[in-house]
């Protein structure tokens, strides 16, 4: 599950570039203090745009996961009426 991925991000060591900067896992994102980085993949990092499976919540960043994630876990390819607009970008491919 998506949230596993930084089950205790305040105390997760970060890769910091030349200037001390410590640089998101997920992003081109730096910041100079932990914290504001913290709080950048807590609130902003991967915040944006997501694919959630309605059954069970999982969360994916792409849209060709959450298909096969439907196809496979729930052996359903039903997309109820509220992600019909992703079903629709996910037919475009
Ligand atoms: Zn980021
Ligand atoms: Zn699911």
């Amino acid at each position: 599950m998506l949230f596993l991925v930084f089950p205790k991000a305040e105390h997760k060591n970060f890769a910091q570039d030349k200037d001390g900067r410590f640089m998101c896992p997920q992003c081109i994102s730096s910041y100079k203090q932990k914290g504001h980085l913290v709080r950048h993949i807590k609130y902003e990092c991967g915040v944006e745009p997501q694919f959630q499976c309605h059954l069970c919540f999982r969360k994916f960043k792409h849209k060709s996961n959450l298909k096969a994630h439907y196809l496979f876990l729930h052996k359903s390819s039903f997309f109820f009426p509220c992600l019909t607009l992703q079903l629709s970008v996910m037919q475009d491919e």
